[in-house]
């Protein structure tokens, strides 16, 4: 029987400041079989794709990248935040509530036509995974899925994504 995954996600109100409802996978995470669950809808959503590729920004975009690409016996490139990655690399920025931030990704990280799913464990504005894409198609890379654990809907984040294929375990 498949278990119902929005039992494992914590909201925690006024984290991590006043009126933000926080989201917390952690429990998710924390539990061998809801993390095996979610992880193997996406592996089979990637395999659909014929995925040769996993991206994830950091850092819980690995959490949810990395399985999906050892069990599919592919990569996964991670795009990181300034100053964490130690060869030459590329940069996109985005914005945050106040101010901008930026990604970077090494320049060899993916190989110009690869079939790439990009993962996050939360979907909120947008602006992380768009960062992340853009990283992606600067290296030649193609993007064929986005896969997140939940999107919160109010934020409206999937406008941004309209030409990209994309998989969300949970509304909230
Ligand atoms: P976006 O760029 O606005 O879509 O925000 C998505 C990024 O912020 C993801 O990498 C998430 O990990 C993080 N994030 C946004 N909202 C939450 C939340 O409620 N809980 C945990 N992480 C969040």
């Amino acid at each position: 029987m498949a278990l119902d995954l929005t039992k494992y996600i914590a909201t925690v109100p006024d984290y991590p400041e006043k009126g933000i409802m926080f989201r917390d996978i952690s429990p998710l995470m924390g539990d061998g079989a809801a993390y095996h669950q979610a992880t193997d809808t996406i592996v089979n959503y990637a395999r659909d794709k014929q995925v040769d590729m996993v991206v994830g920004p950091e850092s819980r975009g690995f959490i949810v990248g990395c399985p999906v690409a050892y069990e599919l016996g592919i990569g996964f490139a991670p795009a990181r935040k300034k100053g964490k990655l130690p060869r030459k690399t590329i940069k996109a920025d985005y914005a945050l509530e106040y101010g901008t931030a930026s990604l970077y990704m090494h320049e060899d990280a993916i190989k110009p036509g690869q079939r790439v799913l990009v993962t996050d464990d939360i979907l909120a504005t947008g602006g992380t995974i768009e960062a992340t894409i853009k990283l992606v198609e600067q290296l030649g890379g193609v993007v064929v899925g986005c896969a997140f654990l939940l999107q919160l809907k109010d934020l409206h984040g999937l406008d941004k994504l309209k030409d990209y294929d994309t998989l969300v375990l949970m509304d909230y």
